[in-house]
This record gives C-alpha cells, sequence and structure tokens, in this order.
C-alpha cells in the first residue's frame, strides 16, 4: 500500500502531465514526482508505528498470559495454588446448582510432616510434596476434577458431580496412593500417609457457599487428624455451614 498507492495514484497523472514535453510540463512531473517520493517516506512512520503497536500488543498479551499462569501455579508443586482452586470451585459450585448435582470437596494433609522434615531436612520434604502432587494428579484423573495445594503440606480437591460414596471411595484410594509412595533418604525408604476431609453438597440455593463446603472439609479433616490420622472422614453437610440437610456420607 504504501507504495502502491501513490504509484497507481499519481503515475498516470504524471504521464499524462509530461505531454506535449516541454519545461512547464517537466516542471509540473517534477513536483509530482516529489509529492510522491514526500508521500513513501511520510507513510514509513506510519507503517513503523502500526507494526510496532501489533508487536507490541502480541508480546503483552503473550507476558500477561504467563504472569496470569504464575500467580495460579504453586512454584514448588507446579499444580493449581489456592487462588485458582477457587475459582475453579466457584464456577463447578455454580455448576451444580444449576444442574442439581452434588459436588465433593478433599481436604489432605500429610501426617506428622514436620517430623519427616525435622528428621530429613526440608529438601527432602519438598521432594515428598512434589511426589505427593504427581500422585493425587495421577489418583484424580478425571478432566473434570481439580487439585490444588492450599499451602504447606495441604492439598485440597474438587469433584464435581461426585455424591457422597463415591467421594468417600475416591478419597480412600487417594490416601493408599499417598501411603503407597517409596521415597527414599540415604537408601532408606521414609513411609508417611495423610488424613482426608470429606464434604460432598449438593447445592440448592445461592445462600449455600463454596467457602463453606471448605470450612466443614476443614472440620472432617480436624476429626479425621483427631481419631488418629491415615483415615478419610466424611461429614454431612449440615444445615448450620450450607443451609440444607445433611448428605448421608
Ligand atoms: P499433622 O499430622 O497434625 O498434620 O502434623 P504435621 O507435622 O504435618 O503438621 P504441622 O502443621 O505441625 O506441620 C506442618 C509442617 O509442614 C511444617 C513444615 O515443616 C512442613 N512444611 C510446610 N510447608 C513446607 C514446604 O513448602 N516444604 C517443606 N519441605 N516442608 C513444609
Ligand atoms: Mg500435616
Ligand atoms: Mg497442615
Amino acid at each position: 500500500v504504501r507504495y502502491g498507492m501513490p504509484t497507481v495514484m499519481l503515475v498516470p497523472f504524471m504521464i499524462g502531465q509530461a505531454f506535449p514535453l516541454n519545461v512547464a510540463n517537466a516542471a509540473s512531473c517534477l513536483i509530482i514526482a516529489l509529492f510522491m517520493l514526500y508521500l513513501v517516506k511520510a507513510s514509513r512512520h506510519v507503517h513503523d508505528d502500526y507494526w510496532g503497536a501489533v508487536e507490541a500488543r502480541a508480546s503483552l498479551e503473550e507476558r500477561a498470559a504467563e504472569l496470569e499462569q504464575l500467580s495460579l501455579t504453586d512454584p514448588l508443586t507446579q499444580i493449581p495454588n489456592r487462588l485458582y482452586f477457587e475459582r475453579r470451585l466457584a464456577d463447578e459450585w455454580a455448576r451444580a446448582l444449576r444442574n442439581r448435582q452434588p459436588i465433593s470437596v478433599l481436604m489432605i494433609d500429610i501426617d506428622h510432616f514436620k517430623r519427616v522434615n525435622d528428621k530429613f531436612g526440608h529438601p527432602f520434604g519438598d521432594r515428598c510434596l512434589v511426589a505427593v502432587a504427581v500422585q493425587l494428579r495421577r489418583t484424580l484423573y478425571r478432566d473434570v476434577d481439580t487439585v490444588a495445594r492450599c499451602g504447606g503440606e495441604e492439598f485440597v480437591a474438587v469433584l464435581p458431580d461426585t455424591g457422597a460414596e463415591a467421594a468417600a471411595a475416591v478419597a480412600d484410594r487417594v490416601r493408599l496412593a499417598v501411603a503407597s509412595l517409596a521415597l527414599t533418604a540415604n537408601g532408606v525408604r521414609v513411609p508417611f500417609t495423610c488424613s482426608i476431609g470429606v464434604v460432598t453438597v449438593e447445592p440448592r440455593s445461592s445462600e449455600q457457599t463454596p467457602a463453606a463446603a471448605i470450612v466443614l472439609a476443614d472440620r472432617a479433616l480436624y476429626e479425621a487428624k483427631a481419631a488418629g490420622r491415615d483415615r478419610v472422614v466424611a461429614v454431612p453437610a449440615t444445615a448450620d455451614a450450607t443451609g440444607q440437610q445433611p448428605v448421608p456420607a
């Protein structure tokens, strides 16, 4: 366009001006040629500005996507973090409410992890956390299931369209999968277990909140710890936290 437009518009005019060839016509042609040159030169700035803006926007969009990904990922385990989980839970909760489906939340906490860290060191503890994250992903393999690291040695999962019985069975599968991890420190296997709190809710009104379900899952986790760890406790969703009748576990 930069070269084509001035050529198509001005060259025929210039040729027309050139005949009969005399000093006045030659001067007109020269002026037209100078004007063409000016147009080509001036359009260079527009051209550079335009393509500069296109490139800058593309690289900004790329950077924004990278930053968003970083802000939603746990740096150690490379699985989603709590922020991502909360967003995902809110979406799945709304879907469950619309479709009148049950939704389950699992709170997973490694047992006596402080001891593991104290005895074998923080780097070994980090390796354990990464291995647990991989194992959780492997065990919760449905596309719709989301598992995230909540912080420290605590993980959380949401299982959409999963009733109480199925959620308890999945939680037990997770518990066994974590217990089966065979990490070694100085050539010796270090066994560790986890406790899991499960809550299943069938949201019936928009007054029921995902936050209340998390509180209940936390409470169930606390019960699992108090009952001796390495176990799953499923609490019914009671009226006080979610405004509905208990769902049998
Ligand atoms: P409980 O069975 O009651 O959950 O006992 P616990 O020792 O697992 O729980 P506590 O809350 O007392 O300690 C959690 C420990 O988890 C503390 C810290 O040593 C360890 N921890 C938390 N975050 C990290 C981390 O990012 N890396 C490592 N290596 N350890 C962590
Ligand atoms: Mg713990
Ligand atoms: Mg903990």
